[in-house]
């Protein structure tokens, strides 16, 4: 057992933490603010490979797995999670979906241009009735000549103003079993019938662009269905064990930008003639920040570690994703209060940081279903 990062680890982290400090840590403020997309960070992000990089090397990518890209996104996360989660869902919900999921003209077709930045991916579950209840989906193909008629409307999904691909879940067959009856779809933004729907005005996380998706008898060839047609929800559910990982490296990147900035602050801000990181209760605070950032960084790579090995890793990646996305809400607020009056303002970002977490505890399954999935694991 070995709890040192590989060289090729540190290599990404340090890539990662260089690329976020140059080219995310100047903007975020401005990205939050203006809630502008930031197309920019992302051109530079396809140019390091980042977008690329759980691709295989014979699709353009690099070919790496899950811990290298929790390492990436928790560096990426600390800085800007706006970027964070649009490289999470590219990466981790469509990327290494195709490549697990799909055919060989699928990965040709698709891959390259996803690993070149050329197509961001979006992901496309939930529903306004089919939230957590993601099986109660009401989108529909129907079975056409040659291929598939797509009807429907998807909620909250990331870059789907930007995206170029999307995956799409929907019903093949509404007498069918219940999570048996759905298909995954591969959706190009140029097919005729894709609409961009309203973009909801977010709490946090205000860069990345989430809006509702609409599909009017958008004609899909036969080779862009992924899986058979009936085990879309298993495609969604398998995927989304990555995507959890993708969510709890966030929390992470979040969680360490809450303990940096409160440590800093700690030891500038005097109060009774001394620095306040000085009042036990103030150092306590960071001491159990620091703590639980660690514990659950552990907790995070060993899912990304589970799952690169091809283990059943469904409850730990829940595991990591509940209590990651916790401890990150908890950092945030104690944040918050260790800035005093300060930390309520926009002069210091854990203002931005304590909304941004609110995000971890909700999507890629909230707090409760994880404890669903956990506690039907036990
Ligand atoms: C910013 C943002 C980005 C998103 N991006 C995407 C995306 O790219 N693609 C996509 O498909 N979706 C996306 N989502 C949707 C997200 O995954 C859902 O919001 C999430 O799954 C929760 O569903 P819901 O909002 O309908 O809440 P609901 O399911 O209505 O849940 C409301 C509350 O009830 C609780 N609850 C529900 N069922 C149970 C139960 N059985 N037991 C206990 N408690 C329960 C929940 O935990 C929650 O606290 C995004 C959401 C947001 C806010």
């Amino acid at each position: 057992m070995d709890f040192a990062l590989t060289e090729e680890l540190e290599m990404i982290r340090d890539s990662a933490r260089e690329f976020a400090e140059r080219a995310l840590k100047p903007h975020a403020a401005r990205v939050d603010a203006e809630e502008s997309f930031p197309d920019q960070a992302l051109a530079e992000a396809a140019e390091n490979g980042f977008l690329g990089l759980t691709v295989p090397e014979e699709f353009g990518g690099a070919g790496l797995g899950n811990l290298h890209s929790a390492v990436l996104l928790e560096e990426l996360n600390r800085w800007d999670p706006s970027v964070g989660v649009t490289i999470s869902v590219h990466m981790s919900l469509v990327c290494s979906c195709i490549n697990k999921w799909g055919t060989q003209e699928q990965k040709e077709k698709y891959l390259p241009r996803l690993a070149s930045g050329e197509m961001i991916g979006a992901y496309c579950l939930t529903e306004p009735q089919a939230g957590s209840d993601a099986a109660n989906l009401k989108c529909r193909a129907d079975k056409v000549d040659g291929g598939w008629k797509l009807n429907g409307t998807k909620s909250w999904i990331t870059t789907g103003e930007q995206a170029g691909l999307y995956l799409v879940y929907a019903v093949t067959d509404s007498a069918g079993r219940r999570g048996h009856n759905i298909g995954a779809f591969l959706v190009e933004r140029v097919f005729d019938g894709v609409v961009v729907g309203k973009k909801e005005a977010k709490l946090g996380l205000r860069g990345s662009s989430t809006t509702e998706m609409i599909f009017e008898d958008v004609l899909l060839p036969e080779e862009n269905l992924l899986g058979d047609g009936s085990n879309g929800f298993k495609i969604a559910l398998d995927t989304l064990d990555g995507g959890r990982i993708g969510i709890a490296s966030q929390a992470l990147g979040i969680h360490r930008a809450c303990l940096e900035e409160s440590l800093q602050y700690s030891k500038d801000r005097q109060q009774f003639g001394k620095p306040i990181g000085e009042f036990q209760a103030i150092a306590w605070k960071l001491a159990d920040m620091a703590t639980s950032l660690e514990a659950n960084r552990m907790l995070v790579h060993k899912a990304a570690w589970l799952r690169d090995a091809g283990e059943p890793c469904t409850k730990v990646c829940s595991m990591a994703k509940l209590a990651a996305s916790k401890a990150c809400n908890l950092a945030a607020q104690e944040a918050v209060q260790i800035h005093g009056g300060a930390g309520y303002t926009k002069e210091f970002p854990v203002e931005r940081h304590y909304r941004d977490a609110r995000i971890t505890e909700i999507y890629e399954g909230a707090t409760d279903i994880q404890r669903l999935v956990i506690s039907r694991h036990l």
